[in-house]
């Protein structure tokens, strides 16, 4: 049976700007065939078994040539796969989709289209100019700046675009600029018009510049702004003096590493990129189950025996109840218990699994653990603490201090992450980062034996930044020589994200 193609907008460049049929086609499909332009991050929603094929077309440089890609897309709907067309912004503005779908159409392969936004009114609006205003324009062009202005026969009618239309939006139109700006100039448009061209728009390394059509060749020389960017030409582009908000987010423009492991590094990722960064991540650490799980099965078998279930990470409590359930029981094995988790995140894990804390101890420190059991008899009481191989010893000693009989386990330990990808790896090396982030002793570590080059050379010479989640991981990361610019006052991720954003402030 023939497969069928889906056309599929994958939208300007930020991820968020995918639609929900977009996403629910690439989770579904056998095939990828992706451009330039489309984001990375997509792919990642792929299936494992998808076959993702890169098909370029990056300015002139084209990896696979149009005819190629058709053919390409025609034989794997034909061998029956499901293939996702990606295109950036919408398949069918300046993007060739109209040719794919007719060659579909000839070999009577089904398609469907999935709009998608374009990067003409994404990266505008992210550069804060609305392409059409009341006050100001009622009329919009969308304008391929690929072709060469000076040629004798041009498919763009200039004279009306210059008089008739009051925003032009052109793609593709850097390189040619000077043409496009001789042309509007000599029909007629006012050399004071607004222009601003938006580069890699909606993304953490968009940019801007803007200008009128008299000086924006010489601005955007002067700026060395390259493809790709849309060129905004229009009384509109004034607005951006007030509505720009993008660039304008806390941390627009920086670049920060994520050293946690991957399983927990998106929630900080999502706070970092929502304040304007592009994170880098470089997980040096990785969370697996312990060697020998025999002392968790059998703590679990008797905890009828016990007064006290203890918590100190997200990682503890997942991978206790990953043993639970595998032994058969559920949370009804721990209707006796009393709970303490140690930090907010932590508590919210636990009530995922409909369990409240009844005792919340908000860092990790001996006094803050033992004023918050102040009330508590814990004297002989026998306490269940399942944590990381490597954990400190802060918490049973301040228990065992207060009477109580305490039974500490493994649940997971933390193991080094080898191998990274090369990209990254250059990156680091190069110190093209602003900020490295460190959320705990062993990131620290391993993030040091992974790149003890960049440590005495690049990082501590250009003075990268180093954020860190608390004063043990400072420590940690002043032992390796690092010198340590940002601390978190409260020891979480939000603690984290509110100094970085105090330290650029
Ligand atoms: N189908 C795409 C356009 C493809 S043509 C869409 O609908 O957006 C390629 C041109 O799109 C580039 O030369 C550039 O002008 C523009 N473009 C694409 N992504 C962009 C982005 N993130 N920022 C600025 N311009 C972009």
């Amino acid at each position: 049976m023939t497969g069928k193609v889906f056309l599929i907008g994958a939208g300007p460049g930020d991820p968020g700007l995918i639609t929900r049929k977009a996403v629910e086609c690439i989770e579904n499909c056998d095939v990828i065939v992706y451009d330039y332009l489309a984001s990375p991050a997509l792919l990642s929603i792929a299936s494992r078994q998808a076959q993702q094929i890169y098909v370029g077309k990056k300015g002139g440089d084209h990896t696979m040539k149009q005819e190629q890609i058709n053919q390409l897309i025609v034989d794997k709907a034909l061998e029956g796969q499901t293939v996702c067309r990606l295109k950036g912004g919408d398949p069918y503005i300046f993007g060739r989709g109209g040719e794919e779908a007719e060659i579909l159409k000839a070999h009577d392969i089904p398609f469907e289209v999935v709009p998608g936004i374009t990067a003409g009114i994404a990266a505008p609006a992210y550069a804060g100019i609305p392409l059409t205003h009341r006050k100001m324009t009622s009329t919009l062009a969308f304008v391929t700046g690929h072709e060469d202005p000076t040629k004798s026969e041009s498919s763009i009618h200039w004279p009306s675009l210059a008089k008739g239309i009051g925003t032009l939006v052109f793609y593709m139109g850097v390189k040619q600029l000077p043409g496009i700006v001789s042309q509007l100039l000599k029909h007629g448009k006012p050399k004071d018009t607004p222009v601003a061209l938006v580069r890699w728009g909606t993304t953490t390394q968009q940019q801007t510049v803007t200008g009128c059509l008299e000086n924006i060749v010489e601005i955007v020389q002067k700026a060395g702004l390259r493809a790709p960017a849309i060129i905004v030409v229009g009384e509109v582009v004034s607005l951006r003096a007030q509505l720009d908000w993008f660039e304008q987010k806390p941390l627009f423009g920086k670049t920060i590493v994520v050293t946690r492991a991957r399983r927990q590094a998106s929630d900080l990722v999502r706070q970092l990129n929502e304040l304007g960064a592009e994170c880098i991540e470089c997980p040096t650490i990785e969370i697996v189950p312990p060697d020998e799980n025999q002392p968790m099965k059998q703590a679990i078998e008797n905890l009828s025996t016990y007064d006290w279930l203890v918590f100190t990470s997200v990682n503890g409590v997942l991978h206790f109840f990953n043993q639970l359930f595998e032994m058969g029981k559920d949370v009804r094995a721990l209707g006796h218990l009393k709970l303490c988790t140690i930090g907010p995140v932590t508590a919210q894990q636990l009530m995922d699994y409909g369990l409240k804390t009844d005792i919340l101890p908000k860092t990790y420190r001996a006094e803050s653990v033992v004023q918050a059991f102040e009330k508590t008899n814990m004297r002989d009481k026998r306490v269940l603490l399942p944590r990381a191989k490597e954990a400190r010893t802060v918490l049973p000693h301040a228990l065992r201090e207060m009477g109580a009989i305490v039974d500490e386990i493994t649940a997971y330990k933390t193991i080094a992450v080898k191998g990274h990808d090369k990209e990254i790896v250059s990156r680091i090396h190069h110190a093209d980062i602003h900020m490295v982030t460190f959320t705990s002793s062993s990131t620290v570590n391993n993030f040091c034996n992974i790149f003890p080059d960049s440590i005495n050379n690049y990082l501590f010479k250009k003075q990268v930044c180093i954020a860190s989640i608390g004063p043990i991981t400072s420590e940690t990361a002043q032992k390796n020589g690092l010198k340590v610019s940002v601390e978190a006052e409260e020891y979480t991720i939000p603690g984290l994200v509110k100094a970085i954003i105090n330290y650029w402030k």
